[in-house]
């Protein structure tokens, strides 16, 4: 399986839109913390998150027939601009479905890219079945946000950048996880090449659908789901992503709010960028590890 994975990988079309982005050193939380601590600044890509990886590399895998069908997907987030901005490099037609409570800046971020958004119900699960009825009724191709085998492998390129910029020792990734496809295809990448370095995940206490899938040894559905870190806010890891973290991610580490806001002034006081709350759960997550194990 990773061997696949890594081949998907290594042939992954990102670069279209995406950009390699700096892994740089984070000076004073490596001075505070006694370790060298390096950020990978996935919020300088042009839609401020990692998910027009995924999303640009999903399409760029469709064929003619269903490029011109046009794609659709539910989300609130960050994958509805990256869906919208693949979707406009390719000349094809992105409609992504919101719900009403989307905040106004997270609408004009999709329609700024050229997306169409159809506001429909209360909550995501409503949107989500406003897409699928749209998939059955105009024959839009759905984009999932993470379980997807083309998705996973287009986030796996975070991992494929990180080893090329950084070729000395690594001791651990730590990645933020949502519906899982990012650690997915981090871990993919990182135990086929690097199996020595532990792959990290960190999720808020609160939204901790990964560390119960594997607490349980299957994917659980969480009652219900903290929305402070709203880019990560997902009830049940994705199939396809536990497969491959079930037997590849090292660990998973839960942080708090106020540890989530901490780490949020820590990257602050390092690069003078404000990142989302799942922006900061990375470090939120790194902070814990080093005061846990003493390393
Ligand atoms: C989507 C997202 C995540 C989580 O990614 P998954 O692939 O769903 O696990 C984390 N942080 C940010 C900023 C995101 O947009």
């Amino acid at each position: 399986m990773l061997e696949q994975y890594v081949k998907k990988i290594l042939t992954s079309r990102v670069y279209d839109v995406a950009v390699e982005t700096p892994l740089q050193p984070a000076r004073q939380l490596s001075e505070r913390l006694g370790n060298q601590i390096l950020l990978k600044r996935e919020d300088l890509q042009p839609v401020f998150s990692f998910k027009i990886r995924g999303a640009y590399n999903k399409l760029a895998q469709l064929t003619t027939e269903e490029l011109a069908r046009g794609v659709v997907t539910a989300s609130a987030g960050n994958h509805a601009q990256g869906l919208a901005l693949a979707a406009r490099e390719l000349g094809i037609k992105a409609t992504i479905v919101m719900p009403r409570t989307t905040p106004e800046l997270k609408v004009q971020g999709v329609r700024a890219r050229g997306g169409k958004v159809v506001l429909h119900g209360d909550a995501f699960p409503d949107a989500l079945a406003h897409s699928l009825k749209l998939v059955e009724e105009k024959g839009f191709v759905y984009i999932h946000p993470y379980d997807d085998p083309d998705v996973i492998a287009g986030q796996g390129t975070v991992a494929m950048e990180i080893l090329s910029q950084h070729q000395g020792p690594l001791d651990a990734i730590f990645v933020p996880v949502g519906g899982g496809g990012l650690i997915a295809g981090v871990a993919a990448y990182i135990k086929y090449l690097r199996p020595e370095t532990r792959v990290i995940g960190v999720e808020p206490d609160d939204s901790n659908c990964l560390q119960q899938a594997m607490a349980a040894g299957e994917r659980v559905v969480l009652p219900q789901v903290g929305l402070f870190a709203d880019g990560v806010a997902v009830a049940q890891i994705g199939a396809h992503c536990f497969d491959i973290c079930k037997h590849y991610v090292d660990e998973v580490i839960t942080v708090s709010t106020d540890e989530l806001c901490a780490a949020i002034k820590d990257i602050y006081d390092d690069t003078r960028s404000i990142t989302e709350p799942a922006g900061a759960l990375a470090v939120a997550g790194i902070k814990k590890y080093v005061e846990r194990d003493g390393v």
